[in-house]
């Protein structure tokens, strides 16, 4: 049966329905002159999630709700922007209608993006249910809870071999989220959680880097990769190259290399997968991306765009498609917000072109690389930059300062100070709104 999502008529304006209020699509929905457009924004979640600082959620250096920012607080003074919470199912692009889990929603343009979701590479049956990913606010938690688990049962150990299995840390995955896991992991072996647990002895703690590429941060510049790697052996971090996860039956981890680990913690930030949206032409999908032209239009349709992860731009300058990164997300949404309202005014639009602004990863205390364009250099300078950029690109001004004041708080103290395990309770109601 089909039934109309209840939002009001758009009147005399166009339609703009935006599925997925990440970077792109909060940019997009900001920067739409809703003198033209009615916007009807969706997003599973209720709020929008700064996914960078998801591993500092994970290891207790930052609230959840510092890092997101409410849907409907965003938009509370726009009359034209109406915002649902549901999922988006499928485009029927003959009717011009998204389907949802509320109901069916006529758009006059639709802009999709939905990011992406981690990618298992084919193993999702044994490693999505036993690994633990970095996706989301609530796997953050869910990793914090984990990574707190270990310490408390690491008490109760009966051998050596099981103390050694909790307290055996393996992240899959040497890119930026890997590295700076494993980072701050090393940080709070160093000085946070001997303080916290005095019984156990730390050196029997180890973190494991595993990583298929040839280098770890392969996005980056060689200089940076070195530079990560020096540092994270130097701070007691054990980087597996060239390695991959072939299978976890838990608690043993087996690598291309013939190793068998033995871990109850296995964090799979190792790569992303598009979440698409079913109903286009077969052409529209290349690996699950939505191919777009210069002007974000998805091949073969003139009023439905793709702006962020799930779009592939392929151009003279991007042969294999834009990095899945902020920056790209961001400026996709900008030129097509500026092109939706140069159509609205009767005006040129603009094809989009991607300025590369660099790269940052932190490695934990005081350390980080970067890109910079010809610039590339690490240690503290970096670090310095980079918490100034994050704390520049939080949305929210409330969460720029609690998140600045947890980071002094940290720095100064050597301490995080959020390690609360804390364990959603379900109950009847908890089950009758999910539903
Ligand atoms: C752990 C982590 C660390 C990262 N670190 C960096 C970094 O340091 N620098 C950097 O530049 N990039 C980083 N990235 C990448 C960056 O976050 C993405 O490139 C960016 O979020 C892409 O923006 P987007 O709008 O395309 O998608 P997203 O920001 O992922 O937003 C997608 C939105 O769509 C919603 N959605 C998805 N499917 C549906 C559906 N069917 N119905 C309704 N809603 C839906 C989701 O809830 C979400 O709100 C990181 C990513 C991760 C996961």
């Amino acid at each position: 049966m089909s039934y109309i999502a209840n939002i009001p008529d758009a009147g005399d304006k166009k339609r703009l329905v935006i599925i997925g209020g990440g970077f792109a699509g909060l940019e997009l929905a900001k920067k739409i002159n809703k003198k033209h457009y009615q916007v009807v924004l969706i997003d599973k979640n209720n709020y929008y999630q700064f996914q960078p600082l998801f591993y500092q959620v994970a290891t207790g250096g930052l609230e959840p709700s510092s890092i997101s920012y409410p849907h409907r607080k965003g938009f509370q003074k726009e009359k034209n922007v109406h915002f649902r919470m549901c999922i988006a199912e499928n485009v029927d692009a003959a009717n011009k209608t998204v389907k949802t889990d509320i109901g069916e929603i006529k758009y006059d343009y639709l802009a999709i993006s939905t990011g992406c979701g981690t990618n298992y590479f084919g193993n999702d049956k044994q490693l999505k249910e036993t690994t633990y990913a970095l996706k989301s606010v609530s796997e953050s938690l869910l990793m914090r809870n984990r990574i707190l688990l270990s310490f408390e049962q690491a008490l109760s150990a009966e051998t050596e071999e099981e103390l050694k299995e909790i307290l055996t840390f393996v992240i899959v995955g040497g890119g930026a989220t890997g590295v700076e896991l494993a980072g701050a992991l090393a940080d709070m072996r160093k000085s946070i959680l001997p303080k916290d647990y005095p019984e156990i002895d730390f050196s029997k703690m180890e973190i494991h880097l595993v990583d298929a590429s040839p280098r770890l941060l392969f996005a980056m510049s060689e200089d940076a990769s070195a530079g990560a790697a020096e540092t994270l052996t130097k701070r007691g971090v054990i980087i597996h190259q060239e390695v991959f996860v072939k299978s976890y039956e838990k608690p043993y981890v087996e690598v291309s290399s013939g190793d068998q680990l033995r871990s109850r913690n296995v964090f799979w930030v190792a790569g992303v997968k598009p979440n698409s949206l079913a109903g286009l032409d077969e052409s529209a999908y290349n690996r699950g991306r939505l191919v777009v032209n210069e002007y974000n239009q998805v091949e073969g349709y003139k009023d439905i765009f793709s702006i962020g992860d799930t779009a592939l731009l392929i151009s003279e300058s991007s042969p294999k498609g834009h990095p899945q990164v902020a920056q790209v997300a961001l400026q996709m949404a900008k030129r097509l917000a500026k092109n939706l309202n140069n159509e609205a005014e009767n005006k040129e639009w603009e094809k989009f072109v991607y300025s590369d602004r660099g790269s940052l990863a932190t490695i934990g205390r005081n350390a980080a690389v970067a890109d910079l364009g010809k610039f590339r250099f690490g240690g503290w300078f970096a670090w310095w930059l980079w918490l100034w950029v994050h704390i520049l690109s939080i949305v929210g001004m409330r969460n720029r300062v609690s998140v600045f004041i947890d980071w002094v708080w940290n720095y100064l103290n050597y301490d995080v100070s959020l390690r609360l395990f804390i364990r959603p309770k379900y109950n009847k109601m908890y089950r009758e709104s999910e539903t």
